[in-house]
């Protein structure tokens, strides 16, 4: 019976964000990460008050069907007491969290999961990830429409189809029983891990590391050092053989672990702007929404409107291009339509010709053509007035090329 195991909970608020909105927590059998949205006020208390009431089912199950039972109740509870908070304090509206969370009993687990966050199984050092992110992107790429590169960058990935909140009193929850395996690593983290280091990186750290504490600390270490733009938790549950016997402290991390306050964040936090300051040129990542769920409509028409405005930048980039093609085209023939008032006088061949525009080529293309050619003869010339004209003379009009000419023709010994 592999029952026992080591494990860790780690929240930081990132390098950018000016509150924690994430909870964490690892307990005896249960290990849970929520991560809070709500704009400027909410998010922390909707993790908060969730973690705290799945808390609750940290205790020993008959069955793992009935542990996954009581998980699943515990979600309902949860979302049905952030609709109560939302009615006693409206300035709350709109505020939700994600839960993912693990229940231990015996060799099985329970789990029950609804948002973004992640849960990992590391096991003979391959890495799965085990539950499916709720995202709109998700939908999208399940559907063949775009692919997980597309979704990383979407500008919609923040966008929740499925959370605990105030939105739906009866969301969708995902729950499952697994078996466990001693050597098992299971992971369980916000996205503020999983949207920044990779999961080669995610899975080289649980590898290298035995300690769960050692591998959390990694964990939050690497998202710091990719600039951590949102809150970070990280919960690590280790499977072991069953004959240790310390299994390591309860912790409860992030939101949860400070005193609930429905104060908005605004006048409890003036930490704002200090933290932008600091970092001025480290973009925030998009506020994790939700919409309405479930309607295949609205996902729909969301589609139809993502590719409106995608054809819509490509309409627009076309018809900048076309106009700066444009601008040059009139350029370049007002540049032509000037070479062309312009005369100068030099040699074809043997003689001495007029050429109308300027002696230059584009390319293969002369601004230049023979406009009149003379009876003066190069050899006619005086040496030093043969190598002016081989170099040619501007003139400013026809009749100053003309009079050129005129004045050639004296000095020519024809
Ligand atoms: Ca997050």
């Amino acid at each position: 019976m592999a029952t026992t195991g080591k494990s860790a909970a780690i929240s930081h608020v990132g390098k950018v964000r000016a509150n924690n909105q994430d909870s964490g927590y690892a307990g005896t059998h249960l290990f849970v990460v929520a991560d809070g949205m709500g704009g400027h006020a909410g998010g922390d208390v909707a993790s908060a008050i969730a973690i705290k009431r799945i808390v609750e089912t940290d205790r020993e199950y008959t069955s793992a069907e009935d542990a996954e039972y009581a998980l699943k109740s515990a979600l309902l509870a949860a979302n049905a007491q952030l609709a109560e908070t939302v009615f006693e304090h409206t300035e709350l509206t709109g505020m939700g969290t994600t839960v993912s969370a693990i229940l231990r009993v015996g060799s099985k687990i329970a789990l029950a999961h609804i948002g973004d966050s992640r849960i990992y199984l590391l096991r003979d050092d391959e890495l799965s990830q085990v539950t499916a992110d709720h995202t709109f992107v998700q939908r999208l790429v399940d559907s063949g429409r775009i692919t997980q590169e597309e979704a990383a960058v979407h500008p919609r990935r923040s966008v929740l189809m499925r959370v605990l909140g105030d939105v739906d009193s009866s969301p969708e929850i995902d729950t499952t029983v697994l078996e466990v395996r001693p050597g098992d690593k299971w992971l369980l983290c916000s996205d503020g891990l999983s949207s920044y280091v990779s999961d080669e990186r995610i899975a080289a750290i649980l590898r290298e590391w035995k300690a769960p504490r050692d591998a959390a600390d990694r964990l939050v270490r690497e998202s710091l050092d990719a600039g951590a733009p949102d809150n970070v938790t990280v919960v690590i549950a280790t499977v072991d053989d069953g004959d240790s016997s310390a299994s390591s402290p309860t912790v409860l991390v992030g939101s949860a672990a400070a005193p609930l306050s429905f104060e908005p964040e605004v006048s409890r936090r003036p930490l704002r702007l200090p933290t932008l300051l600091l970092h001025p040129l480290r973009p925030t990542p998009p506020e994790p929404e939700h919409f309405e769920p479930e309607s295949e409509e609205y996902l729909d028409e969301l589609i139809l409107e993502d590719r409106r405005r995608a054809r819509n930048r490509r309409i627009a980039w076309l018809v900048a291009i076309a106009l700066a093609a444009i601008a040059l085209a009139v350029a370049l023939v007002l540049a032509y339509q000037w070479t062309q008032t312009r005369y100068f006088v030099g040699a074809t061949g043997q003689t001495v010709a007029i050429y109308q525009g300027v002696q230059a080529d584009i390319g293969p293309l002369s601004l230049s053509t023979v406009y009149e050619e003379t009876s003066i003869t190069l050899e006619s010339l005086p040496s030093y007035t043969r190598q002016t004209v081989e170099g040619t003379i501007s003139a400013d009009s026809l009749a100053q090329a003309r009079a050129i000419i005129d004045r050639l023709s004296i000095v020519s010994s024809d």
